[in-house]
């Protein structure tokens, strides 16, 4: 490789650091730099519940201080947001005015919170977090609520609510079953779940659903399809994630659920290359493509698509299917590692 490379890396997330730190343990004169729109740098996001709940401080989110980046000579560019990529000219446009060149680029954009089509007429009332900027007021106003709902259903919900009891809070959670993509919830499933929230004390709403929310000054009212009333200094809302795939629409890089990807972790274009959440990769056996979500995942194809971007031809495996027990609750996958 030759000086005048510069790789680049779109996120700052597990699948864009491993990424990057195996494209400078490769290549020592290449340019690289990861663009990431966090203004703080890489992060634990499943210790987020914890650090919101008050239970963590900030330091203990850190995975990776600023100045290790120096150290390794890989430029980290903070607070900027990539609006587009013009994968022909192997440009970057961003939203400060910004052009940036490229030889090589790793897209590790990672998802945001979804919201579910029947709760979008309610998204002022309800909040939603991801990232460490999204927990820095949030941390504040769990502080001094008295009583919480939890919209939700994801994995991330079940652990967020039991950091939420240990905080002294008095919890109501709403269950939504089609919450949990790609899973889809069994009866018995949800029976253990709706078991296992009321052992701690969490006031249940299952079979329900959102008919409307009130807000009279700072407290929101929740009136259920079952006429029930659910009072609430916050509304949480924890439905899965989507990927951030917004910029790259219209760039004629292949797109579906996420940026469509083989086994290599190759688009469309010869030097891009897409890993983690943001990633939709084939399957050459299932001829179909495989979602990828969770921090092990992202850490491996990061790493594999900074590899094959230096010229290897690494396959991507598929994690292999097992049970695996998350709070009593059994789930037929193994793409979320238990934190
Ligand atoms: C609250 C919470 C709890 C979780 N708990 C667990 C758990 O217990 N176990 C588990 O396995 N996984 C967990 N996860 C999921 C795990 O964190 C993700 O799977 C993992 O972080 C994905 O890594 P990634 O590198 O693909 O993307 P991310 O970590 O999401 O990073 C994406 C990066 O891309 C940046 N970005 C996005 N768009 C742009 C753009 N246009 N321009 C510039 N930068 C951009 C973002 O700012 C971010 O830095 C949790 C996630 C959350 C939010």
């Amino acid at each position: 490789m030759s000086a005048k490379d510069h790789f680049i890396i779109i996120g700052n997330g597990p699948a864009g650091n491993n990424a990057a730190e195996v494209l400078r343990e490769n290549d020592k004169k290449a340019r690289i730099s990861i663009i990431s729109t966090e203004s703080f740098s890489f992060y634990y996001r499943h210790r987020l519940k914890d650090f919101i709940s008050g239970r963590i401080p900030a330091e203990d989110l850190v995975v990776k201080h600023y100045s290790e980046y120096k150290d390794k000579n890989i430029r980290l560019r903070l607070g900027q947001f990539v609006e587009k990529i013009d994968p022909e000219k192997k440009i970057l446009y961003l939203k400060h005015m910004e052009k940036i060149n490229y030889t090589k680029l790793i897209i590790a954009t990672g998802g945001s919170p979804r919201i579910l089509p029947s709760l979008t007429i309610f998204q002022d009332y309800l909040t939603m977090f991801s990232t460490y900027s999204d927990t820095v007021g949030l941390r504040h106003r769990i502080e001094k609520a008295k009583e919480i709902v939890v919209l939700g259903g994801d994995l991330t919900s079940f652990s967020f609510v039991k950091s939420l009891v240990k905080a002294c809070k008095k919890v109501s959670f709403l269950l939504f079953n089609d919450a949990f993509w790609p899973i889809s919830l069994t009866s018995e499933m949800i029976l253990k779940i709706e078991e296992n929230l009321k052992s701690h004390n969490v006031a249940t709403f299952f079979n329900d659903s959102v008919e409307m929310i009130k807000k009279s000054k700072s407290k929101y009212t929740i009136e259920t399809k079952q006429n029930n009333k659910i009072k609430s200094d916050i509304i949480i809302s924890l439905m899965g994630m989507i990927p951030n795939i917004r910029f790259i629409l219209g760039s004629s890089i292949d797109t579906d659920r996420g940026v469509l990807v083989d086994a290599y972790l190759r688009t469309n274009f010869k030097d891009i290359y897409a890993a983690g959440d943001c990633a939709q990769i084939y399957n050459p056996i299932l001829k179909n493509y495989w979602v990828s979500i969770g921090w092990m995942n992202a850490e491996e194809q990061g790493k594999i698509a900074a590899l094959n971007l230096l010229g290897d031809s690494k396959i991507i495996e598929p994690p292999k299917e097992e049970i695996f027990e998350y709070e009593g609750i059994k789930v037929n996958t193994s793409w979320w590692k238990k934190f």
